[in-house]
């Protein structure tokens, strides 16, 4: 399910991500998620720089700790895994119309890249995936990943999404006992949307 609001992290300074990082390494420690949010959101003028308004703001802020929080406590346990999968959001194509080339496999469901564009971040993400040795999809929705995962035999998983289709993919991974790490989306919206290349390329 995507957000009532959209939001674009692309212009937010580095450091806050960073930041962001320490907060959630804190949070273990401490647990003062909410505080930890808020300063955060008004050191690096969230709200000011996005527009968004300060509780949509705080929301965003509070659900990337989360996901870093997730990453961490899971990365252990992923790194031991060997058959793996990269789901990737099918928002992030360049183009979201007839000249994308993707092709659609309506059993699984999930498009696969057709690589008509070289400096389309899904057809970068899927090369980069492809050659670490996971199977790809690209997904019209999160609801296919638990199709997928019941025809298919993973041990761990990588996601790309908005962060709320990623804490939603997160609590179905921990029913079934999937090791996972997740890239949340810097710009939503569902269309032209982005995320951090270099934080896939970590992962990976
Ligand atoms: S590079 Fe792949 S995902 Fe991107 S627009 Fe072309 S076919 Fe679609
Ligand atoms: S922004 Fe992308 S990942 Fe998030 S709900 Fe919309 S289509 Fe799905």
């Amino acid at each position: 399910m995507p957000y009532g609001f959209s939001f674009d992290l692309s212009s937010i300074s580095k450091s806050f991500f960073r930041e962001l990082a320490m907060v959630a390494q804190r949070r273990k420690l401490h647990r003062r998620l909410g505080v930890g949010a808020r300063n955060l959101a008004e050191k690096f003028r969230l709200s000011e720089i996005t527009g968004l308004d300060v509780p949509d703001a705080l929301l965003l802020v509070e659900d990337l700790i989360d996901i870093h929080v997730q990453n961490v406590s899971e990365k252990e346990r992923f790194t031991e895994t060997q058959k793996r999968a990269l789901f990737l959001p099918h928002c992030s194509r360049k183009y979201m119309d007839s000249r994308c080339q993707a092709t659609f496999d309506s059993s699984l469901p999930s498009y696969q890249c057709g690589h008509c564009s070289p400096d389309c971040l899904v057809n970068r993400a899927t090369a980069l995936g492809e050659k670490k040795g996971y199977d790809v999809y690209v997904l019209p929705g999160g609801s296919c990943v638990q199709g997928i995962l019941k025809k298919k035999q993973y041990e761990g998983v990588v996601g790309v999404a908005c962060s709320q289709e990623l804490k939603m993919g997160g609590h179905c991974l921990q029913n079934i006992g999937l090791a996972g790490q997740a890239v949340p989306l810097v710009k939503n919206g569902c269309a032209n949307t982005s995320f951090s290349f270099r934080s896939l390329e970590k992962i990976l």
